[in-house]
């Protein structure tokens, strides 16, 4: 066999125009379409004939997309520079369709673009691919920095957000607070309640602790199992104490039935609130420790209780 290519023009023409790919030619010195193939119109719902100039093919292009990519696309062909550009093309039905446009520049002997010929592929399927990966990576983040039963933030999202205010507190010399929760006699409420009705009331303990914390800056987390963390950066020990006692009494006007506390009918919470500003030598880990030794203090006193210090 000779493996030299067909010479008829014929067998070119039926080769272009039986591929999926869309073949077109613009003359560059009067950016005129010379030639563009019949596949377009079963594609965008436009016929041959009405692709006159780059013009129609510019207003075919998504406001979005359309600066972007003709600007890419004249600074490349002035270049001499074959290119690709993905973009969404609108249809004479009014919708959208991602169009991967391939571009190779013919140029003079002086190197000056003689004409642009191309192929447009149908990118839709791939980018819908690519939007569910997206999609899909999102919903990743966002597990893993939420509680999977409460949504709210988690510990891995708390450990973050503490030691970004620890720095922030430390280096504008600003008071911080951490307030620990913690459910009493939770064991004893999911040893009569039963485990599924204690999921329950963890999602809604976190739901009302959430709105526990005003302003935009304060954080909320499930810091693990029956407990709870809330983050106030540029808050003393006076207004956390405030704080502390709102997250007791949130909870207790839930009214929560919870037949074997020791200490009440309805479910309370224990919380420590401890307060500092932060010098050069103090360990955020000893803080850590030193509010939740406040959280057990307030269990040791009788429960229902908020203990506050300021360090
Ligand atoms: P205290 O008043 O001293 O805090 O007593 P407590 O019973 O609340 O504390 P303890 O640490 O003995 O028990 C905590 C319980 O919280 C035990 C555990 O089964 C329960 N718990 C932890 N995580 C979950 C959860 O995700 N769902 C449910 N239903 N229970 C949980
Ligand atoms: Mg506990
Ligand atoms: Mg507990």
């Amino acid at each position: 066999m000779d493996n030299s290519p067909p010479n008829d023009s014929d067998t070119y023409k039926t080769l272009l125009e039986s591929t999926k790919a869309i073949p077109w030619k613009i003359d560059w010195a009067s950016k005129q379409f010379t030639y563009i193939g019949p596949q377009i119109e079963p594609l965008l719902g436009w016929a041959p004939e009405s692709w006159h100039s780059v013009e129609d093919w510019v207003a075919r292009i998504h406001e979005e997309d359309r600066e972007r990519v003709f600007n890419f696309c004249v600074q490349q062909s002035l270049q001499g520079l074959d290119h690709e550009a993905d973009y969404k093309a609108l249809a004479a039905d009014g919708s959208y369709v991602w169009i991967r446009d391939v571009v190779h520049v013919i140029r003079t002997p002086s190197g000056e673009p003689e004409a642009l010929i191309g192929f447009m592929f149908d990118i839709s399927e791939r980018k819908k691919t690519e939007e569910q990966l997206l999609n899909m990576q999102k919903q990743l983040e966002e597990l893993s920095y939420k509680d999977g039963l409460t949504g709210v933030a988690n510990r891995r999202m708390f450990d973050s957000v503490l030691e970004r205010e620890w720095l922030e507190a430390r280096q504008h010399q600003q008071p911080l607070s951490l307030i620990m929760i913690d459910i009493d006699y939770f064991k004893q409420y999911n040893d009569f309640y039963g485990h599924l009705q204690g999921d329950e009331v963890l999602k809604q303990v976190a739901k009302t602790l959430s709105h526990a914390g005003v302003r935009a800056k304060d954080f909320f987390a499930r810091f693990g199992g029956e407990e709870f963390a809330l983050i106030l950066p540029e808050t003393n020990a006076l207004s956390a104490s405030k704080i502390a006692e709102r997250c007791r009494n949130l909870v207790f006007k839930e009214q929560i039935p919870h037949a074997k506390s020791e200490i009440s009918q309805i479910l309370t919470i224990s919380v420590g609130a401890g307060s500092m500003t932060p010098g050069p030598t103090d360990d955020l880990k000893a803080f850590v420790e030193s509010v939740d030794a406040l959280m057990y203090q307030a269990k040791h006193d009788g429960r229902n209780r908020i203990v506050v210090k300021s360090t």
